[in-house]
């Protein structure tokens, strides 16, 4: 029974119970979307309530925003916040060197460029010590991400971007029901940015994103650049004046009419995540040189994906370097069925777009700042975690899954109990 699987033992995650997915799609989900169909309401300036208006109060009533503007993915949420700030050309916006690219990618679609700031290597999100190294006369916004979960540390970024005259716009795509002392994330900056995505706590049936804000004026900026810079609102003739700078950034009501049926069953699956994933997480606790996700005191952290840090000198293993541990883990878990992966392979800076600064052409949008760009320097934090972790995603979200987190337990557990195996094949692919 204590035989690993590479090694010929069963494996501790039994095939049959593994095809725990997410999301799940039932029949409020079909019903929804068709009803949507067939409701008439398809353009956004239809009379009454539509599938997208739905949506946005709901999820303004859900989290408590003032202001929901539903929009076709995060990464046009992102950008959208950025606009509608004001941020462009010449300007600087500090963002985390662990995140998805699209972080990254917002500031550069308005010409603005992203300087990258390092992490804090517990809720690996943006280190506000080093943020505060990078400010310039440049900077325009400070953009955290609540990555995996974990609420930023937005107290101090909130008060660092106050000090210097910066805006805050929270990235809560992995992060929506997350809370700060209480407070939804998103709704602490002067922008939220969610996605929908179909992999994300709250999916839709393929892509759709949300930008939040507690300012009416901001709002109303932010959804003239939703669609050509015109205001298009229901039960409103359209007059086809565009008032400023807009892109066709509308989601498409059935993605909508799917996110509102989701959101109507997100606090049952959220109380259920809880439950599997902190019994889960406790039973890791105690293996040597094994770190879990945490949610520190004062913060709800809803777990988009669970990373866990591996020392192998903690572990007993000495002389073998971190990542030589990890990439043996990797494969003696997923042996066992338990479907870790990294999640980012690189810092952010590294990804050849900022590196080989491919933006507009030209150099643009760094060249707007002649010889000033900033260089990329160092993330050490960052490129430790990057080294030294793997992550799970995606099937520990279904509400269901926690008969299949107590089996991937027992594989941790199971490898840990042959640590000295681990040992040999880390020092023979040496
Ligand atoms: C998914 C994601 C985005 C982008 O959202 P899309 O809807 O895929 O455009 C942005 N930031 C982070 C951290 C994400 O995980």
């Amino acid at each position: 029974m204590n035989r690993l699987a590479v090694l010929g033992g069963p494996p501790a995650v039994p095939r049959e119970q593994r095809d725990v997915e997410w999301p799940v799609i039932d029949d409020e989900d079909r019903k929804a979307v068709l009803a949507a169909l067939d409701g008439g309401r398809l353009v956004s300036n239809a009379d009454g309530e539509t599938p997208v208006s739905a949506l946005e109060r709901r999820w303004s009533e859900r989290f408590g925003f003032a202001h929901t503007i539903a929009v076709s993915n995060g990464t046009a949420a992102l950008s959208l916040a950025l606009s509608a700030l004001g941020v462009g050309p010449g300007d600087e916006v500090i963002v985390p060197a662990l995140s998805f690219i699209a972080t990254g990618l917002a500031p550069v679609h308005q010409m603005a460029v992203p300087v990258f700031a390092d992490i804090d290597p517990v809720t690996f999100n943006l280190d506000p010590d080093d943020v505060e190294r990078r400010i310039t006369p440049r900077t325009r916004a400070i953009l955290p991400v609540h990555l995996h979960g974990a609420p930023a540390d937005v107290d101090r970024l909130g008060d660092i971007a106050r000090r210097h005259g910066l805006a805050l716009v929270e990235d809560a795509a992995q992060a929506p029901g997350a809370l700060h002392r209480g407070r939804p994330v998103g709704g602490i900056g002067e922008f939220g940015a969610f996605s929908l995505q179909v992999t994300k706590n709250i999916p839709t049936c393929g892509e759709g994103g949300l930008l939040v804000t507690a300012d009416d004026a901001l709002a109303e900026t932010a959804r003239k650049g939703r669609q050509f810079g015109e205001v298009i609102e229901p039960g409103r003739d359209r007059d086809y004046i565009s008032y400023r700078l807009g892109w066709n950034h509308k989601i498409n009501g059935l993605q909508a009419a799917f996110a509102s049926s989701q959101l109507a069953r997100f606090d049952g699956y959220e109380q259920a995540r809880q439950e599997n994933i902190t019994r889960f997480l406790a039973r890791l606790d105690g293996l040597p040189g094994l770190t879990v996700p945490t949610a520190l005191p004062g913060t709800v952290h809803v777990w988009h994906i669970l990373r866990f840090r591996f020392d192998p000198a903690a572990a007993g293993l000495d002389g073998i370097a971190p990542g030589r541990f990890r990439t043996v883990l990797r494969r003696l878990l997923r042996a066992e069925g338990v479907p870790v992966s990294q999640y980012q392979l690189v810092p952010l800076p590294e990804q050849m777009v900022f590196r080989d600064r491919e933006g507009f052409g030209k150099g643009y949008p760094w060249t707007v700042l002649g010889g000033d760009a900033p260089e990329p320097g160092d993330h050490p934090v960052t490129r430790a975690v990057i080294e030294d972790s793997l992550t799970i995603q995606k099937r520990h979200l279904n509400p269901a899954a926690g008969p299949l987190l107590q089996h991937y337990a027992d594989a941790f557990e199971k490898v840990w109990a042959n640590l000295d195996t681990v040992a040999r094949l880390a020092a023979a692919a040496r």
